[in-house]
């Protein structure tokens, strides 16, 4: 390959938000004028039309916009009933807003070890959940953009009649042998934040569920608790998604995700056949899975830093998800807070080991080409 990278040339970024722009500035623009005119600016036509366009997308009958994907997850569970210090098992290896959720929503977040693809391990769940019949409810996270095995996360509901809400924030259109993630739990979160598959440009989310019943219970509690006007049935929050926002997300992302997502796809298949290094091993997916790649997450055996600095020096960001396991967090040192029940191996492999290179949208195939050559020629 006659591809040189070097400090002269421009930078590979984990984001192109100026590239971004370019192509959806039209649309956005379009969409904040609309709103602008109607002179309706919080809870009006445009969330509620995003709701139903998002839900026909993913394939769910409901979806409730929030403000975040941390609120997505912590409305989810309230109005699932999570009765207060319920023990909820959840994954260390995630961003900390899935574990800030289950606390904000009065639980006990029960930590178990990752397979070796990093997501939880649902084998050693079901031993967990064997032992520890106080257990009924499982915040699984489709980490990196991959899929869970859905098959094996709805026999484990099934088979324990679990309350299951998915963290979806990083695999928005992930499947599992074709069916959406998001499908297995009573709901689902997602976030809207702007490095995310499908975003919005500042924070939002979305709670999506078949259960008519647990989407007015979302749209209750994310605005006071009203059922209506001045009618508070429950002790809600505000977590409304904005008219803005609805707007930008219906009219120029939602519309282009699923090109996103096969550009993703498309690069991750090259660094997957094309990165060929004895200390970097390129990432394994759960069986079934058909990720869309929020992440391109390799392991480095061996010299990470090392990695690190040679495609640094060769003008390519990467970033590690995460250096830090949840349970290791200084917020969760003081008090029982949580729980942890098995031996970490796997997930402390990915704490020392993971390494993610640039994968988004707008990156270009030169770019592809540079990351390739970078990783293939790095001397450890
Ligand atoms: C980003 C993220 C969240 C939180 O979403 P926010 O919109 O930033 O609150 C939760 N879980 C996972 C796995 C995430 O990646």
């Amino acid at each position: 390959m006659d591809v040189v990278g070097g400090p002269g040339d421009d930078p590979v970024r984990l984001n192109a938000f100026d590239r971004q722009w370019d192509d959806v500035r039209a649309d956005v623009l379009d969409g904040v004028d609309r709103v602008g005119r109607s002179g309706w600016l919080v809870l009006g036509e445009e969330v509620l039309r995003f709701e139903r366009e998002l839900a026909a997308v993913w394939g769910i009958e409901q979806a409730v916009g929030v403000a975040s994907g941390l609120d997505a997850l912590e409305l989810s569970l309230r109005a699932l009933h999570l009765p207060p210090g319920a023990p909820v098992l959840t994954t260390p290896l995630s961003a900390f807003a899935t574990t800030l959720a289950i606390l904000r929503a009065g639980g006990r977040p029960v930590f178990i070890d990752v397979d070796r693809s990093g997501q939880l391990d649902l084998d050693l769940a079901t031993d967990v959940l064997t032992r520890r019949r106080d257990i009924d409810t499982l915040v699984p996270v489709h980490l990196y953009g991959y899929a869970l095995d859905l098959e094996q996360l709805q026999l484990l509901r099934d088979r324990f009649e679990l309350v299951v809400v998915e963290d979806c924030a990083q695999a928005v259109g992930a499947t599992s042998r074709g069916r959406a993630v998001g499908s297995v739990g009573q709901a689902a979160a997602t976030s809207f934040y702007p490095t995310k598959n499908l975003a919005a440009m500042g924070d939002g989310g979305a709670v999506l569920t078949d259960d008519p019943a647990i989407a007015a219970s979302v749209r209750a509690l994310r605005d006071y608790g009203q059922s209506a006007k001045y009618r508070h049935d429950l002790l809600g929050m505000n977590s409304r998604l904005d008219e803005l926002h609805a707007a930008m997300l219906r009219q120029a992302f939602l519309p282009r995700l699923g090109r996103a997502t096969e550009r993703r796809q498309a690069i991750a298949a090259r660094y997957t056949s094309e990165i060929e290094h004895a200390h970097v091993l390129t990432p394994r997916e759960p069986d079934a899975s058909r990720s869309v790649w929020h992440l391109y997450p390799v392991l480095v055996e061996g010299d990470r830093a090392g990695l690190q600095a040679h495609l640094e020096r060769l003008g390519i960001a990467t970033a590690i998800h995460y250096p830090v396991l949840i349970p290791d967090q200084a917020a969760l040192s003081s008090g029982d807070l949580t729980e942890t029940v098995t031996p970490m191996p796997n997930a402390q492999r990915f704490a020392s080991q993971e390494l993610s290179l640039p994968i988004h949208p707008y990156l270009r195939d030169d770019e592809v080409d540079r990351v390739i050559h970078a990783c293939n020629t790095w001397r450890p």
